[in-house]
C-alpha cells in the first residue's frame, strides 16, 4: 500500500487475497493494514498539507494532468486489472478507466477556477472578502462496483482543491485504486500527499472516521455503512459526503418511444450485471405498454452473452460475490411466492461461480423485496400503472432518492414529471446519466453531497470570510 510515498506491507505483515470473481481463483495478494498503518497515512497527509494546500492551483492542476495522460495512457492495462478483480465485461472497464480519467482531467482545470467573492459592506470603513480554503486532510472510502471511477471522482477534486487524501479502497478490488496510486506518483504528486491504505475496513474506517486531524470524510457504499460512518464522525464533526444505495424507477409513459425506452432500460438495468447504485430498480410501465415493453425486454436480456469479463464480447460478467448470488436468489423466490411472473432468467446461470441469469420478470408488486430493497444485480423487475398520478406516486415511494429514469414525449410531461420527482438525478428519455461535467448525488437516504462537476470541487473547499476593517 502507499503510504507517504512508499510501498510498504501492512504493520503487522499480515497479507490477503484479491479473487477474480468469475473464477474464484487469487490472482494477487495485498497487505491487511489495519488501524496502524492508518494512522500513519493519516500523519503523512497531514505533513503532506503544509506544503501542498501553499502550492499554486495551475501547478497541482499540471500534476493532476500529467496523471491523467498517464493513467489514458495505461488505459488497457488498468481495464484488465480492473475486470480481473471485480468482474465486468472488459469493455465496460475500459469506459470506466476513461470515465476515472476524466474526473482527473475536469478537476485539474476546475481547481483553478475556485473563485471567491467580495461582498458590500453595511460600513464604509470595512471590506468583506469571501475566500475558499482546502478542508484539510481527507479521507475517501470506496465500493468495488466502480473500484477506478469511485477513488478518482474523490481524489480528483479533492487534490485540485488543495487536501490531501487518504484512500481505502474496497477489500474486493483493491488494485485498480493501487495502479492509480503508482501512477499518481509517476506523475509527480510529491509523498504524503495521496495514500492508499488497504485491509479491514473497521480498523482502517475507525481511524479514518475518529481521528481528529482528518477534516473530511467521503464515502460511496450502502446506506448501513454509511449512517454508522457519519454516528462514527459525529465526535469529531467531520464534514461528510455520502454516495449511499438507492432504488431507481425507470418510468415508460403510454406515449414513450418504445424503441427508445428499451435501448435505455437495457443500459441503466445491465450494465455492471445491474451492479450500480444508479442502475434501475423498479420498472414502473402504464399498463397499455408493459406487455410490448416487457416482451422486448425479455427478448433482450436473452440475448445478452454472459461469461468471463475478459472475453471481448461477453456483455454479462459475474455478480460479485456468493452473498449476492444468494440475494438474487432469494428476491426471485419471495416475488414468484407473491405472484410475479417470469418472463426470463431466474436462476443461476449454466457458467456456475457467481453468475446468474439475466432475467425479467413482470406482475411485481410494492410488497415484494425487489421493489423495497436494492437489487444490485441483473433482474428487471416490472410493476404496472395507469396514470400519471400514480406513477409518480410510486416512483417516490421509497426512503431512497439517488437516481430516476422517465421516457414519455409530451413536452409539458417532461417538466412536470422530472420536477415531481424526489431524486437528486433524472433520466429523461435516456438510461445513460453520468458523466464528470454533472452533479451527482442523491437525496433522502440516498445521502448528500455532489461529485463531479463544478460543484464537486466544493465538496473539498471551507469558505472563509476575511473583514478587512481600518479604511
Ligand atoms: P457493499 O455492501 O456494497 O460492500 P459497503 O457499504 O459495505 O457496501 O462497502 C463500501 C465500502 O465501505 C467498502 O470500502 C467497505 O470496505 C467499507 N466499509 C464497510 N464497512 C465499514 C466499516 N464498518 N468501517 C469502514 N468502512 C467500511
Amino acid at each position: 500500500m502507499l503510504v507517504n510515498g512508499a510501498w510498504r506491507s501492512a504493520h503487522g505483515g499480515a497479507a490477503t487475497a484479491v479473487c477474480d470473481p468469475a473464477t474464484g481463483k487469487k490472482v494477487a495478494q495485498v497487505p491487511q493494514g489495519d488501524d496502524r498503518d492508518a494512522r500513519d497515512a493519516v500523519d503523512a497527509a497531514a505533513a503532506a498539507l503544509r506544503s501542498w494546500r501553499t502550492c499554486s492551483a495551475k501547478d497541482r492542476g499540471q500534476i493532476l494532468r500529467r496523471w491523467y495522460d498517464l493513467v489514458m495512457a495505461a488505459r488497457e492495462d488498468l481495464a484488465q486489472i480492473l475486470t480481473l478483480e471485480q468482474g465486468k465485461p472488459i469493455a465496460e472497464a475500459r469506459a470506466e478507466v476513461a470515465s476515472a480519467a476524466s474526473f482527473i482531467d475536469w478537476f485539474a482545470e476546475e481547481g483553478r477556477r475556485v473563485y471567491g467573492e467580495t461582498i458590500p459592506a453595511p460600513s464604509t470603513d470595512q471590506r468583506l472578502v469571501v475566500c475558499k480554503q482546502p478542508v484539510g486532510v481527507c479521507a475517501a472510502i470506496t465500493p468495488w462496483n466502480f473500484p477506478s471511477a469511485m477513488v478518482t471522482r474523490k481524489v480528483a477534486p479533492a487534490l485540485a482543491a488543495g487536501c490531501t487524501i487518504v484512500v481505502k479502497p474496497a477489500e474486493q478490488t483493491p488494485l485498480s485504486a493501487l495502479a492509480l496510486g503508482a501512477l499518481a506518483e509517476q506523475a509527480g504528486l510529491p509523498a504524503g500527499v495521496l495514500n492508499i491504505v488497504t485491509g479491514d475496513p473497521v480498523a482502517i474506517g475507525g481511524v479514518l472516521t475518529g481521528d481528529p486531524n482528518v477534516r473530511k470524510l467521503s464515502f460511496t457504499g450502502s446506506t448501513k455503512t454509511g449512517r454508522l460512518l457519519m454516528e462514527q464522525c459525529a465526535p469529531t464533526l467531520k464534514r461528510l459526503s455520502m454516495e449511499l444505495g438507492g432504488n431507481a424507477p425507470f418510468i415508460v409513459f403510454e406515449d414513450a418511444d418504445l424503441d427508445a425506452a428499451v435501448q435505455g432500460a437495457l443500459a441503466a438495468k445491465y450494465r455492471n450485471s445491474g451492479q450500480t447504485c444508479i442502475c434501475v430498480n423498479r420498472f414502473l410501465v402504464h399498463e397499455q405498454v408493459a406487455q410490448a415493453f416487457a416482451a422486448r425486454m425479455a427478448k433482450a436480456a436473452e440475448a445478452l452473452r454472459v461469461g468471463h469479463g475478459c472475453e471481448e464480447s461477453v456483455e454479462q460478467g459475474p455478480l460479485i460475490d456468493a452473498q449476492a448470488l444468494a440475494k438474487m436468489e432469494s428476491m426471485i423466490l419471495d416475488a414468484t411466492d407473491r405472484g410475479a411472473r417470469l418472463l426470463c432468467g431466474g436462476k443461476l446461470h449454466a457458467m456456475g461461480g457467481t453468475f446468474f441469469q439475466p432475467t425479467v420478470i413482470t406482475d411485481v408488486t410494492p410488497d415484494m423485496a425487489l421493489s423495497r430493497e436494492e437489487i444490485f444485480g441483473p433482474i428487471a423487475s416490472i410493476a404496472t400503472f395507469r396514470n400519471e398520478e400514480e406513477a409518480i406516486a410510486m416512483a417516490n415511494a421509497t426512503e431512497y432518492g439517488l437516481a430516476a429514469y422517465f421516457y414519455s414525449r409530451d413536452m409539458a410531461r417532461l417538466w412536470r414529471v422530472g420536477n415531481a420527482l424526489e431524486y437528486g438525478m433524472v433520466g429523461i428519455n435516456t438510461g445513460l446519466i453520468a458523466n464528470e461535467t454533472a452533479p451527482f448525488g442523491g437525496v433522502k437516504q440516498s445521502g448528500f453531497g455532489r461529485e463531479g462537476s463544478r460543484y464537486g470541487i466544493e465538496e473539498y473547499l471551507d469558505i472563509q470570510y476575511l473583514c478587512v476593517g481600518g479604511i
